[in-house]
């Protein structure tokens, strides 16, 4: 019997789960709505880098893309702590060099992704939008976006690494409740640009995840290979500070000069970032349920979105990824591995989902004071 199946969303879970499961031998499809970034360029749309951690690593090496992704990756010893007064402070995340993060470009790591998954044996079909399934009759409709063309595909089980505001989760609500609820974090976040140095190199410390904490709001910058930094401005979406009262590049330089005035002049088209990027939404899923019998199961964000704070929503994604081909290599029913996979994972990701929460108050609040008197007891020992 051929062993089918079909993934939804070639992002960073469908990527990695599509060579898993081609690599153990699965006859695997991957329906994605967005064009071939290998071919189109990557339309990401958000958060230019990402911080790889040990769990996210551990799934990668699994599939053996670990090489491939850590040669583009920049290290992150620790994190930079930037105070009002522009004292800069290193914490060390660990005792040494094995003990680090790294910051990886995301459409890098797509790309690499999609490679493996290709090499793998993998079909992947881009410009696919998830549009409806007819559970009953085993198909999936899919649209495509560039042309409005419709097509239909008939599956064995569907497996929604769709992201966030998944397709496939709304499909399976109209046969089986999941128990959803979205809560909204009341903040939002801007993306904007450290440029090289005048000489081709950083323009700050590379190998660190800085943080500039302010209390109810906080900017953080992550290093690119090419030697930017991206900086993401985290802020409350109503009161005062917030994306109402800091709406301009006008406002956003006053805003920077009064309380990030140290980073003002790395980022010198701080005001055209400003007004001509997005303010990204944050918020948490929550769901009971992750799959639909036997035909379909949720991961990744599709499953479980969470705020970003823990830099643990990729990492996480790609521990389901393992966990899922595990399950379906150990048990033939698929509504049994199905179910085991959640058994295994959804209470992990509740627990990341509420440390992502409470670090947000850690990093914009606390982190000073609480890695002054860290590095003060690692001095001591
Ligand atoms: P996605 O990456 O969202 O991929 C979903 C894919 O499905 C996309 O390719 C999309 O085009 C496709 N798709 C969507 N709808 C359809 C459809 N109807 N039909 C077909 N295809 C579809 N995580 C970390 O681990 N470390 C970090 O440092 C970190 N930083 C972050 C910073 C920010 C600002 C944000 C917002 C998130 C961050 N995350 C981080 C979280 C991380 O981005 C996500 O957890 C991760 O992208 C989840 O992967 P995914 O494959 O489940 O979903």
């Amino acid at each position: 019997m051929t062993r089918h199946l079909t993934l939804i969303g070639a992002g960073l879970a469908g990527g990695l789960l599509a060579t898993l499961l081609a690599q153990r031998g699965w006859s695997v499809d991957v329906f994605e709505r967005r064009g071939d970034p290998r071919v189109k360029g990557y339309a990401g749309g958000r958060s230019i880098n990402l911080a790889l951690a040990e769990r996210g690593l551990h799934a990668l090496r699994a599939a053996g893309a670990d090489g491939a992704v850590l040669d583009k990756a920049v290290m992150m010893r620790g994190r930079m702590v930037h105070s009002l007064d522009g004292g800069q402070q290193l914490l060390r995340y660990g005792k040494d060099d094995s003990e680090v993060i790294w910051s990886v470009s995301r459409g890098e790591l797509n790309i690499t992704l999609l490679d493996a998954a290709e090499r793998a044996g993998a079909r992947l079909h881009f410009d696919r939008r998830l549009d409806a399934v007819d559970f009953d009759a085993m198909r999936a409709h899919f649209v495509d976006d560039t042309n409005g063309q419709h097509s239909e595909h008939v599956f064995t089980a569907l497996l929604g690494a769709d992201g966030a505001g998944s397709a496939l989760r709304n499909a399976m609500q109209q046969h089986t409740a999941l128990g959803e609820r979205i809560e909204s974090l009341g903040h939002g976040y801007k993306e904007l640009e450290i440029p090289p140095a005048p000489d081709g190199g950083f323009r700050i410390e590379p190998n660190a995840l800085h943080i500039w904490p302010r209390g109810h709001y906080m900017c953080i910058a992550l290093p690119n290979d090419e030697r930017t930094f991206t900086v993401t401005l985290f802020l409350p979406l109503t009161g005062d500070p917030s994306f109402e009262t800091v709406r301009t590049g006008h406002d956003a330089r006053a805003f920077f000069e009064r309380d990030f005035a140290d980073a003002v002049p790395l980022i010198p088209a701080l005001e055209e970032d400003f007004e001509h990027n997005p303010i990204g939404q944050l918020s948490t899923l929550y769901l009971d349920h992750w799959h639909l019998d036997g035909r379909a199961v949720l991961l990744g964000d599709a499953a479980h979105a969470m705020v970003p704070f823990h830099g643990q929503g990729m990492n996480c994604a790609f521990e389901d990824c393992v966990a899922l081909a595990n399950h379906l290599e150990r048990t033939p029913d698929l509504a049994q591995a199905f179910a085991d996979f959640e058994t295994e994972r959804l209470p992990n990701a509740r627990a990341i989902q509420a440390m992502a929460l409470e670090n947000y108050l850690e990093m914009r609040a606390r982190v000073d004071e609480q890695d002054f008197l860290l590095q003060r007891d690692l001095e001591r020992e």
